[in-house]
Order: structure tokens, then C-alpha cells, then sequence
């Protein structure tokens, strides 16, 4: 036999790893799992079991409890009573507990990956040398940060109590990037982990009791989506971390509009991967197989969709097939398999159902000739070519391994295809050409780029969504932020913070400020005053109710153009730093040189006598100069992951930024809301204050001559509220912040879900916005921004 044969025929034999640890594990608690409640173990209120079964043979694995809404509300007020100590301690003895579970975790790490395989299906290879020492990896991470929070974020503090609910793709890994992070800040949790995956939580939470972990700080609950609900329900919760389906995603974000939780959502995508014809086909091919294999493809991030430039496209397409030849499907514990089994026959039917979908779309679907098992659930991987773009196979989420293959022609087709999308998690981007990948790598909605690499995770590194696959970051400095608020929001004020000291009814008399030529301000729409398509005006009182003016009354069509008028300035966007700074400076010069005016305009319209206009004024152009010099300064981080990799950690602006200017305060509030989001490279759209619009209607003529490209800010009169609901409705408008009332905050949370517009609102808290402790700094820039993380391998 010569050796080219015997490696032609060569097979893999069987290795599987023992399961006698599970077992043994599983007989030692009977098969039967209570619920984790402060310190101890709770039988069910409900007495209601569910099943957990393994996915690769569907036999049954325990029975683990169903918590009811009384053992949420046990958990949740455990996990409150547990907070002021946690807090107490500090983050130095935090950050011995947190590294007390990172080498608990490496103790146990083999009984944890072996778990993890029985219970999720995945291969044991991707458990032991993916899942495992990721979770280790996070907890020791977060250990530095709970050692270091009091010096590097120091004006931040817990949340308080943090509900965190979690899918079944990556069981143990997704609970450590919900945990790690929470606990490091001082706060506390109730888990609830997915239905299908229960167990290795369970197994973590008697890791934590092995830590001396005190009791109530990480409480886990069992069940079902409707205890997931209860959670996301419960009153003593500040904060939602939810990673799942976009769909689940909205339901959270509207049941908790309005109630002042924060929230993280991690949810579903439909990443793009992208070849360009220089890039190596044989890494790409090794590369795909990670990109859609790994994990079975149930994973949010996984590069679903194959982009391919048309010059290299059949060779890829029969380079793969050859390559899914080779790939094994089986038994999850055999080290020798490529591809486990999926979750849960629930999750066969789905994948089926969307193959067979496209199918009778027309598009062409191959699979390897090669037997896999038919016993468990088991799906063989899936190529599918000659889609279209707006197949339902290359929109929906599959989750499974399942690859859909499209071509293009040109680098902005390819960005076209990456980008058309409703989803924005992540891309991989695969050319020789660095110039080219760092081109294309900024253009893409995603929050993470990986360059000739693919499904790379580090807890240094940021991971979360654009668009509808969410918001927020986990991992990272980034991601400290999801669970820490800035101190100061504690001394925000139930009232608007006025800061006319006159009252009203005093001073200064309408008339002797008013025009002398009657007229009515118009908006600002692209650069030009534009006229209200309604032909409706509003007339406007100064605080002692005197007649003082008309504005405009903006409608849906005005809100319209202005956001058409702002997606077309893509000018300001593509500027540097530093050329924004310039404009910044320009600004402040000129309302510097037109201080008189504006302080008429305040002195008109609030009644505040001249000191007071003054200060407001000279506040306006001060705070002006801090954005200015921010322009170019917030300017993200390079990454130390574990791999051999520079991770850029790079703050983007996020779009086109809706904002609803504060009423007090009419030209500060103005200014602080919309200067840091044009610092960042947002283009606006401001609806300035309802009852005092004339010093934003005057300041276009201060835009107009310093230098601000046409679009980048749009401003629309009128109420406004009513122009928050239409804003937040709006799918092209990628981000709204709102400072008003409690209703209307509520109002703009709920209507924003659509599109998973991020939204900043303040729950009728207001701010001193002479203040800067409250009315300026990062904190305006980072819900200006969202992090892209890029990953750039090296290595000769
Ligand atoms: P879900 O979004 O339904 O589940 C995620 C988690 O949320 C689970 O713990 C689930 O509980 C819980 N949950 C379900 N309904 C609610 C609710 N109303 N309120 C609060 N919590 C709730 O995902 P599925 O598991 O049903 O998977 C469906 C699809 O979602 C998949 O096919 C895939 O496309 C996508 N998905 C995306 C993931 C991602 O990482 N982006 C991860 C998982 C799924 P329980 O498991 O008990 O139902």
C-alpha cells in the first residue's frame, strides 16, 4: 500500500471521552435539581418539574425544578438583601471571590465540558477547549476589574440588583459573561438559565458555595420562559441582561419600558463573511467551517452568510464541498467529531423548515453524501448557492448549520450585500489586503469585525450587536458599563432644574425684546430654513405667559425630511476628528461674537434677568469647547486578548441621532445634548425645547457660518412629544435620546423596540445642566457611540 492511499483511506477511529463523572454527578443529587436561592437549595413553589435531555441520544438527563413567580420574587429579594454587603466589601475582596471561581472552574473543568456536551449536544473538542477555559478566562478578567474599579471608575457604582437571562447555544460561557461582570461591580443576580440548559449552571452554583461565595450574591432560578418573564417583571430588578432571539429581545424591551431598568440585549444575527478574490481560499475554507460549523452553527454570531467575489466563487463553492466531505457528525463526547448535535429536536424541526424553504425559494441546496446519525438530533451541514438576496434563507436567522452562499462583483456590492440586513452582530472579512480589510471594516454595521479570522472571543475584547441584534457590550471595559452608573444620576433632580432665578411674572416685559418685525421661525432642514409642511405655527409665552414669537409646527412629513436630509450628509460622518473639532471651535466662536442676542433671546423667553442669560450663554460656548476637544480624544482602546491579535475597540458614531432637547435650560440644554453627538460623527435631528425653541431657531445662524456641512443637523419645532413617538417610531433613524417626562420617556422606550433604535431617555430625572458633573462628559459620548471591535491576527 503506498502512503497517498493509506491517507486516502484513512478513518478516525471512536475516542470518546468517559461520561462516568456526569453520571456520578447526576446520581449524587438523585437526578433531581432544586433551585439556587440565598446560599441554599429550594424545592419549586410549584412542585413542577421539566425534563432536560440529552440532545445526541434524547435520553433524559435530571429533572430540574420550575420556578413559579414566588421563587422569583424568594430570589430576587435574597439577591437585594445580599447587595449592601457585596457592596461593603469592596472590590479587592470582590475580586478574591471572582478568582476563587476562575480556579474552582479550572478544578472542575473537565467535568464541566463533558456536562456541558451531554446537555447542550456541543462537540466535547469545542467544550474543553473553547467553552470551559473561556468561562475561567472571564472570571479571572472581571476579578481585575472588581480589583480595580475604585480606581478606574471611580466616579461609578453598582446597579443593585441585575436579572439575567440567557439561551442554550452557549450554556456555562453565556452565564460567565452575565455574572463575571455583574458581580465585579458590586451588584448581585438572579440566572435563569435556557429550558434546554440547565445543568452546568446548576453545577457553577455549587461552585460558588465551594467559593464561600455569601449567600444571596448569585441566586439561579430554573424554568421556562414565563419565569424569565417574572423576572423581567419583578419591581426589585434595576437592570435586564438578556441574550437570545431578537423576538424575545423586543417583548423584554417593551414590558420594561418606561420603568427606569436598564437593559443589555444580546440577540440573533445573520453575520455576513465575506471573501474577496485575494484572499487564501484554503484559510477561508478552514475558516467557514468555523464560522458556521462550530457549534452546530447555533451561534448568534455565526457567519451565516458567504459573500463571495464572483471571480473566485466556484472554486470556493467546490473547495468547501470537498472540505464537508471530511467534516464528522456524531456522538458529542467522541473527540474526534466536527459536528455535535443541536439542542433539541425543536431546533431540527426549525432548521428543516427554513431548509426546505429554500428549496422552494429556488435556491440550491447541497449536503455531503457521508451517513450521520439519525438517532438524536443530528442535522448534516447545509451549503445553499444561487440565493437571492432577499431569499428568507439569507434574512432569517437559521441557527444551524446551515450556509448560504451569495457573489459579488464590486467592494461596495459587497458591503451593499453585508449591510442588507436587519441584524448587525458580526462580519468576518477574509483578502490578503490589509488596506482593503481596514477599508471595508468601518463600513460594515457590526459590532465585530474579524479579519481573516472568525468566532474569536476574549473577555478583553467588547461582543454585542448593532442594529436589531441589540445593544450593549459584554467583555472588555466596555462591557463594565452594562453593569455600573455614573454616581452622579443619584443626585439628579425629581424637577426640572431651572436656572432662571427670577420669577416668574418678574423682570423683563415681552415687548420691550419682541421683533420689531413680526415673524415666525422657520426649521432647519438640510442645511436650509424650511417652511412646516403642515402650515401650522405655534405661538410661544415666555415663563410670565406673554406672547413672545411663532415657530414653525413640525409634523411627520418635516420629521421625515429631516431624517432624509441627514442620511444624505454623510459629509460630517467621514470627517476626522480633528476637522470636527474645527467646526466645533468655529461654533462657539460665532455664538462667542452673537452673545448679546442670545442673551435677549433667553432673557425673552424665561424671564431669567441678564446675569443669568449671560452665564447660561457662556456655559454654552464653554461646553462647546469640551465637546471640541473630545472630538478627537474619545478615541477607543486596543485590546489585550489572549490570542495573537491587535483588537481595536473602536467607538463609531451611531447614525443618525434623534435628540429631544430638555425644555429648561433652552440653549445649554440645546447645546450639551448636541454637541457630543456632532463630536462623535452623529448627523441629528433636535427637537429643541417645546415651550423656549427660539435660541435653537436663532442658532442656525450660527451653523450656517461655521462650517457645518448641510444635514448634519436638522432641527424640527413643534410638541414635543409628539415628535419623540414619530422619532422613535422612525426605522431610519438609528439611535433617540430624549430629556422630558416619565410618560414620555416611557413612550419612546416602548415605540423604539421596532428597530432596536438604541435610546438614552431620563425617566423625568433632570439634570442641573450648569452642573458639568451633570450636564457634560464621556457619558454623553458613549451613548453617542457604539464599539466596533476589530481583530487583526498577526504572525508571520
Ligand atoms: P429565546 O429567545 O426564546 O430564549 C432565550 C432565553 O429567554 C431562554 O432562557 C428562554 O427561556 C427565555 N425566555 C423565553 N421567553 C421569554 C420571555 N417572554 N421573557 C423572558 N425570558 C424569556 O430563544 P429560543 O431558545 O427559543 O431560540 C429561538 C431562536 O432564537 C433560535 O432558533 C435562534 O434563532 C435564536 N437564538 C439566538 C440566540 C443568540 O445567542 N442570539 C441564542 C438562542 C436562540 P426558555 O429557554 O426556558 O424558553
Amino acid at each position: 500500500m503506498k502512503i497517498k492511499e493509506i491517507y486516502d483511506t484513512m478513518v478516525y477511529g471512536p475516542a470518546p471521552e468517559s461520561a462516568n463523572p456526569v453520571h456520578e454527578w447526576l446520581d449524587a443529587h438523585d437526578s433531581t435539581f432544586q433551585l439556587f436561592i440565598d446560599g441554599t437549595w429550594k424545592a419549586p413553589g410549584s412542585g413542577v418539574y421539566f425534563d432536560s435531555m440529552n440532545p445526541s441520544n434524547k435520553k433524559g438527563l435530571a429533572k430540574i425544578a420550575e420556578a413559579n413567580e414566588q421563587d422569583v420574587n424568594d430570589a430576587v429579594e435574597a439577591a437585594g438583601k445580599a447587595l449592601p454587603g457585596w457592596v461593603a466589601m469592596g472590590g479587592h475582596q470582590r475580586a478574591r471571590y471572582l478568582y476563587a471561581i476562575a480556579r474552582q472552574i479550572q478544578k472542575y473543568s473537565r467535568l464541566f465540558a463533558v456536562l456541558e456536551s451531554m446537555d447542550n449536544g456541543k462537540p466535547i473538542r469545542e467544550t474543553r477547549d473553547i467553552d470551559i477555559p473561556l468561562v475561567a478566562r472571564h472570571f479571572y478578567y472581571h476579578a481585575g476589574w472588581a480589583q480595580l474599579m475604585e480606581t478606574e471608575l471611580k466616579d461609578y457604582k453598582e446597579i443593585g440588583v441585575i436579572g439575567q437571562i440567557i439561551p442554550w447555544n452557549f450554556p456555562l460561557l453565556m452565564l460567565s459573561w452575565k455574572i463575571a461582570p455583574a458581580l465585579a461591580m458590586g451588584n448581585t443576580v438572579v440566572l435563569k438559565p435556557a429550558e434546554f440548559t440547565s445543568l452546568t449552571a446548576l453545577l457553577f452554583a455549587e461552585i460558588c458555595q465551594q467559593a464561600g461565595l455569601p449567600k444571596g450574591v448569585v441566586n439561579i432560578i430554573t424554568g421556562a420562559g414565563a419565569t424569565g418573564a417574572a423576572l423581567v417583571n419583578h419591581p426589585g430588578v434595576q437592570k435586564i441582561a438578556f441574550t437570545g432571539s431578537t423576538e424575545v429581545g423586543k417583548i423584554i424591551r417593551r414590558a420594561i419600558a418606561g420603568s427606569g431598568k436598564k437593559v443589555s440585549l444580546e440577540l440573533g444575527g445573520k453575520s455576513p463573511f465575506i471573501v474577496f478574490e485575494d484572499a487564501d481560499l484554503d484559510s477561508v475554507v478552514e475558516g467557514v467551517v468555523d464560522a458556521i460549523w462550530f457549534n452546530q452553527g447555533q451561534v448568534c454570531c455565526a457567519g451565516s452568510r458567504l459573500l463571495v467575489e464572483e471571480s473566485v466563487a466556484e472554486t470556493l463553492y467546490a473547495k468547501l464541498k470537498i472540505r464537508m466531505e471530511q467534516l464528522i457528525v456524531g456522538n458529542p463526547l467522541d473527540k474526534c467529531i466536527d459536528i455535535g448535535a443541536i439542542v433539541d429536536k425543536v431546533q431540527v424541526k426549525t432548521i428543516d423548515e427554513l431548509v426546505k424553504q429554500g428549496v422552494a425559494e429556488g435556491c440550491a441546496m447541497w449536503q455531503p453524501a457521508r451517513d450521520f446519525p439519525t438517532e438524536g438530533c443530528f442535522y448534516p451541514p447545509t451549503l445553499f448557492t444561487n440565493v437571492s438576496p432577499s431569499a428568507t434563507i439569507a434574512q432569517e436567522e437559521i441557527f444551524g448549520p446551515v450556509l448560504v452562499a451569495m457573489s459579488f462583483r464590486s467592494h461596495k456590492e459587497a458591503v451593499a450585500l453585508a449591510n442588507n440586513t436587519r441584524y448587525g452582530l458580526a462580519c468576518s472579512l477574509w483578502t490578503e489586503n490589509i488596506n482593503l480589510a481596514l477599508d471595508i471594516a468601518p463600513q460594515v454595521k457590526a459590532g465585530t469585525v474579524w479579519i481573516n479570522c472568525t468566532n474569536m472571543f476574549d473577555a478583553a475584547s467588547g461582543f454585542g450587536g448593532y442594529r436589531e441584534s441589540g445593544f450593549g457590550r459584554e467583555g472588555g471595559k466596555e462591557g463594565l458599563y452594562e453593569y455600573a452608573k455614573p454616581k452622579v444620576e443619584d443626585t439628579f433632580s425629581d424637577k426640572p432644574v431651572l436656572t432662571a432665578k427670577s420669577k416668574a411674572g418678574a423682570a423683563v416685559s415681552a415687548n420691550n425684546h419682541h421683533p420689531d418685525i413680526d415673524r415666525t421661525s422657520k426649521m432647519y432642514i438640510g442645511g436650509k430654513q424650511a417652511r412646516p409642511d403642515g402650515g401650522y405655527s405655534m405661538p410661544i409665552k415666555n415663563s410670565a405667559g406673554a406672547y413672545i414669537g411663532e415657530v414653525s409646527e413640525g409634523n411627520r412629513k418635516d420629521l421625515r425630511n429631516a431624517v432624509e436630509a441627514a442620511h444624505a450628509s454623510s459629509a460630517w460622518s467621514g470627517m476626522t476628528g480633528h476637522a470636527r473639532a474645527q467646526v466645533l471651535y468655529y461654533i462657539a466662536e460665532n455664538l462667542a461674537a452673537r452673545r448679546e442676542e442670545f442673551v435677549q433671546r433667553l432673557v425673552q423667553m424665561t424671564n431669567q434677568n441678564k446675569s443669568d442669560a449671560l452665564l447660561e450663554v457662556e456655559k454654552s460656548i464653554e461646553r462647546i469647547f469640551t465637546y471640541a476637544a473630545y472630538a478627537d480624544k474619545y478615541d477607543g482602546m486596543a485590546h489585550s486578548t489572549i490570542q495573537r491579535n491587535v483588537t481595536l475597540a473602536m467607538p463609531e458614531a451611531i447614525g443618525v441621532l434623534a435628540i429631544i432637547c430638555p425644555d429648561e435650560s433652552p440653549l445649554l440644554g440645546f447645546i450639551s445634548t448636541v454637541m457630543p453627538a456632532l463630536a462623535m460623527g452623529n448627523q441629528v435631528v433636535v427637537i429643541p425645547s417645546e415651550t423656549a425653541p427660539f435660541s435653537a431657531t436663532d442658532f442656525y445662524q450660527v451653523l450656517d457660518t461655521s462650517d457645518v456641512p448641510a444635514g448634519a443637523v436638522n432641527i424640527v419645532t413643534g410638541k414635543k412629544d409628539e415628535l419623540a413617538a414619530e422619532l422613535a417610531k422612525h426605522d431610519n433613524v438609528d439611535g433617540i435620546w430624549y430629556f422630558g417626562n416619565k410618560e414620555g420617556s416611557k413612550k419612546v422606550e416602548y415605540l423604539s423596540t421596532d428597530n432596536m433604535k438604541r435610546s438614552w431617555v431620563n425617566y423625568g430625572k433632570y439634570r442641573n445642566w450648569l452642573d458639568p458633573a451633570q450636564g457634560e462628559g464621556e457619558v454623553f459620548l458613549r451613548h453617542a457611540t457604539q464599539i466596533k471591535n476589530i481583530w487583526i491576527p498577526y504572525g508571520a
